[in-house]
């Protein structure tokens, strides 16, 4: 027997629909590419999300085709996300901070039709267009003062033209809730980048989770600003969950250096904000120095790569901001776990809270999980056995856009994550490493990240990496692998020694090489496959 409620497919547009009627008049406050400060509201992007689907319409793109974007946070990037989700047609965010001959695999690989980009990345697309040859136009995402007077474009069209052009008013298709929506390429760490396609079913339901208050804890007297990429896994959700939830929502553009975020918090009442690891280090070295406090952020999210202890103490106890850690990845669309308290771990120590909130966090609903040991056993909930992390759920991906071998990827139904974890009695997951990162000493497994995490909270340590390198008797050994901050020194031995206590005595690094920097991908992460290139060979004392 069906229910007899009514029967309404879940859709993007219906979101921005939501916040134009009941919260027209909120804002949406840009910093703009073109310089200065761009504020209109709710009501005024819905009209233009509108036009901009009239335009999509007008250009020849139907429902299922792909139109890349090459953006920063902006608010023609937020009409981008609603006017072509909104039209059936999907959404492709593009990372710029990828390779070029990664951006020439992806936007082949997606066969996106039509590219939007911002000013900032003109020259980058005139070296990309002649390797794309299914990109019909590319359209600068700006007036007609700024189109350049001379480019090697076959085609460029003007963003504010193609919407002046439109009337107000384009009727949003109503169409099946699993209808692909947007799509998203993994940063390529490991392999070749793989697309993720994401539903409006699947969107609708994970933006619904993001505003729990287990997870963003975020409502209609928050102001949002958001300084994750809306080009990587649709900035953690947050173009979608302001307009849910009706709050003012600040896009940074491209000045996402700690002075210009400490500015705009301030100037527009910032209250949560979310971001990975590296740019929240920035910031607090810029509260430091400047011995600056916020008026109005409370909360924040890191998330993308492990936060270090120190990170999470420091705003909290320094500058009064809470951190949540959370875990997720392209394929989770990206939330998959927040770390909240539960209330009996209230009455512990200051420390011992620290300790449990610098683990990734609980599984939200919607996400299941579980780890597994190399004959795919299930693992004990006990905080100490690691394995390989399984998740599953309705915004977890199925499988890769035009995969090469399509339903291989979910054949159990379970997506292996690539991530090691433990997972303690009170459900708080841990991830150890990536799989390919996990160091295997005599059999046993050590975890480079709690290695890293240890050694950043050395005073001299800006940025630490722990790789294993080949050792006669052990197998494996690691290597620790150090920035130091400018100005500061410490021996090897001295490093070391600052592991004594802290972690058991067989973990303790073998060796220690220092460098000027480390290597990183396109979304900011460690590039461990790197650094094992640059160490291969590497011989350590026995
Ligand atoms: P990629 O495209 O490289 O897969 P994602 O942005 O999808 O990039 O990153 C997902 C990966 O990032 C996860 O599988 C995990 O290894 C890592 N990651 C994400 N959040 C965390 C976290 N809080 N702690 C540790 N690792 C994390």
């Amino acid at each position: 027997m069906l229910g007899l409620m009514m029967s309404q497919p879940l859709r993007i547009a219906g979101l921005i629909e939501h916040a134009a009627k009941w919260h027209g008049d909120t804002e949406i406050v840009t910093r703009l590419t073109e310089g200065g400060i761009h504020r209109y509201t709710y009501a005024d992007a819905h009209r233009r999300s509108q036009q901009l689907a009239g335009a999509l319409t007008a250009l020849g793109v139907s429902m299922g085709d792909r139109v890349g974007t090459l953006a920063w946070n902006n608010h023609r990037h937020f009409e981008l996300y609603y006017g072509i989700s909104g039209m059936g047609a999907v959404c492709h965010t593009i990372n710029p901070r990828l390779f070029p001959e990664q951006l020439v695999y992806i936007i082949n690989h997606a066969q996106d039709r039509y590219i939007f980009f911002d000013l900032t990345f003109l020259p980058l697309v005139e070296k990309l267009a002649p390797a794309c040859p299914h990109v019909l136009g590319w359209v600068l995402m700006s007036d007609q003062a700024h189109l350049p007077a001379d480019t090697s474009l076959p085609l460029l069209l003007c963003y504010e033209d193609l919407l002046n052009e439109q009337p107000a008013g384009f009727n949003w298709p109503v169409f099946d809730e699993n209808t692909a929506s947007s799509l998203c390429y993994t940063s390529g760490t490991t392999d070749q980048p793989k697309g993720v396609l994401y539903s409006h079913r699947s969107t609708l339901l994970h933006s619904y989770a993001a505003g729990l208050p287990d997870c963003f804890n975020c409502s209609v007297r928050d102001v949002i600003l958001p300084v994750v990429p809306m080009f990587h896994v649709n900035a953690w959700g947050i173009p979608y969950l302001a307009p849910l939830i009706g709050c003012k929502l600040v896009l940074p553009g491209p000045g996402l250096d700690a002075a210009s975020l400490f500015e705009l918090f301030e100037a527009e009442g910032v209250t949560f904000s979310a971001g990975v690891p590296t740019i929240w280090f920035g910031l607090l070295t810029f509260m430091r120095e400047k011995q600056a406090r916020f008026s109005t952020l409370g909360k924040m999210i890191v998330g993308g790569s492990s936060c270090p202890p120190a990170l999470l103490k420091a705003f909290d106890v320094e500058l009064g901001v809470t951190i949540r850690h959370a875990w997720g990845m392209t394929e989770t669309s990206p939330l998959g776990t927040v770390n909240t308290l539960k209330s009996r771990q209230l009455s512990l120590s200051p420390d011992e809270q620290f300790a449990i909130q610098t683990k990734q966090g609980r599984a939200i609903f919607g996400v299941d999980m579980k780890i597994v040991d190399d004959s795919g056993a299930e693992l004990p909930h006990n905080g100490v056995a690691f394995g390989d992390l399984l998740v599953r759920g309705p915004f977890i991906v199925a499988d890769y856009f035009r995969s090469s071998s399509p339903g291989e990827l979910t054949q159990d139904g379970w997506f292996r994550t690539g991530d090691v974890a433990t997972i303690d009695a009170d459900g708080f997951l841990n991830i150890t490493d990536r799989s390919k990162d996990v160091i295997k000493s005599g059999g046993e497994w050590i975890s480079s990240i709690d290695l890293e995490n240890l050694a950043v909270a050395h005073p001299a340590v800006a940025e630490a990496a722990v790789i294993g390198v080949p050792h006669p008797k052990w197998g494996e050994r690691p290597l620790l692998i150090v920035v130091c901050k400018p100005g500061q020194d410490v021996s090897p031995e001295e490093l070391l020694a600052f592991f004594d206590g802290k972690v058991a005595s067989w973990w303790k690094p073998d060796a220690v090489e220092f460098v000027n920097q480390l290597p990183h991908t396109a979304t900011g992460k460690l590039l461990k496959t790197r650094l094992r290139q640059d160490f291969a060979g590497y011989t350590l004392a026995v």
